[in-house]
């Protein structure tokens, strides 16, 4: 499907609608709807599914996921604004977009979406990771979606891909490839966005897997990662120590050298410490 639509160009939406950037708000507008279709495409097949759009401003990604054949879009946005040039993207297609005036982070989005549910946003950097956080780890496992496009901070998306050994290696890299295939998919410079970000972007894309990659309990899990991170430069035995009186025979069954540190620490690895936790 192609980008075009019979709307105006993004420019003269957000002169009409007086829709000068908020620093506050982490307003950072994608207006080249060539883009935004390349990132609705990242998404893969829209055509059977509800999307849920967090943030969509003056609506160039929305339109973007229109007309790459979204079945629907649920768009969440915070600023009341936006919300007249929302309604004309809605008007343009029919009975496919429903734009709610609300906070991201108060809304349970789910009662308005049918599955399959995929996620796409381009959001301010702070609420895009509590979000993520807080989808990748639901009370229960399949999650309500199936993947997640969103567009981070360079460094971040960095981080939630990464591999032991590297800096950005952490709990926010355990936590995105325990239950799904995170790959970043495109970047974007500074000058993509208007304003320009201080920062270069990038998307990543994660797929839920339909189970963990290894058995662990999510709750111990977490406990384990976030202990042996918050002291990444200790060695595993001083890091872990409060844990457990024979934390170091657990590290060594679960095949992690007592002196080893928490960033060369595999996940498999860090999912059999988990388990020697579970009675
Ligand atoms: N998606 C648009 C684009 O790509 O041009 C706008 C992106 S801009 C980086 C982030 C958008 O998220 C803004 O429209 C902002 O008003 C909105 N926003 C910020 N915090 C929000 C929140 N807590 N809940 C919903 N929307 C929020």
């Amino acid at each position: 499907m192609s980008a075009i639509d019979n709307l105006p160009p993004l420019r003269q939406v957000i002169a009409d609608h007086g829709l000068s950037a908020r620093k506050s708000l982490g307003q950072n507008f994608l207006l080249d709807l060539n883009l935004t279709a390349k990132i609705a495409r990242q998404a893969g097949d829209l055509s059977g599914c509800d999307v849920l759009e967090i943030g969509p401003g003056p609506g160039g990604l929305t339109r973007g996921l229109l007309s790459e054949g979204a079945r629907r879009v649920l768009a969440i946005e915070k600023d009341t604004r936006c919300l007249p040039a929302l309604d004309e993207i809605a008007k343009a297609y029919p009975g496919r977009l429903e734009v709610l005036n609300a906070d991201a982070l108060d809304l349970d989005p789910l009662q308005h979406l049918t599955p399959p549910i995929k996620v796409v946003a381009n959001l301010p950097y702070n609420v895009g990771t509590e979000l993520l956080i807080r989808w990748l780890t639901p009370p229960d496992w399949p999650p309500f979606w199936q993947s997640l496009t969103l567009m981070f901070q360079r460094e971040v998306a960095e981080r939630i891909t990464a591999q032991p050994g590297s800096k950005a290696y952490g709990r926010l890299a355990i936590l995105s490839q325990w239950r799904a295939d995170a790959r970043i998919v495109m970047h974007l410079p500074p000058g993509a966005f208007t304003p320009p970000p201080k920062v270069a972007s990038a998307v990543v894309h994660l797929t839920a897997l339909p189970e963990p990659r290894f058995p662990a309990d999510p709750k111990i899990l977490e406990r384990v990662v976030a202990r042996a991170f918050n002291q990444r430069r200790k060695m595993l035995r001083a890091a872990l120590k409060g844990m457990a009186p024979d934390i170091e025979d657990r590290l060594l069954s679960a095949g992690i050298k007592p002196t080893d540190r928490a960033e060369t620490v595999h996940l498999e690895q860090f999912c059999a410490l988990a388990r020697s936790f579970e009675t």
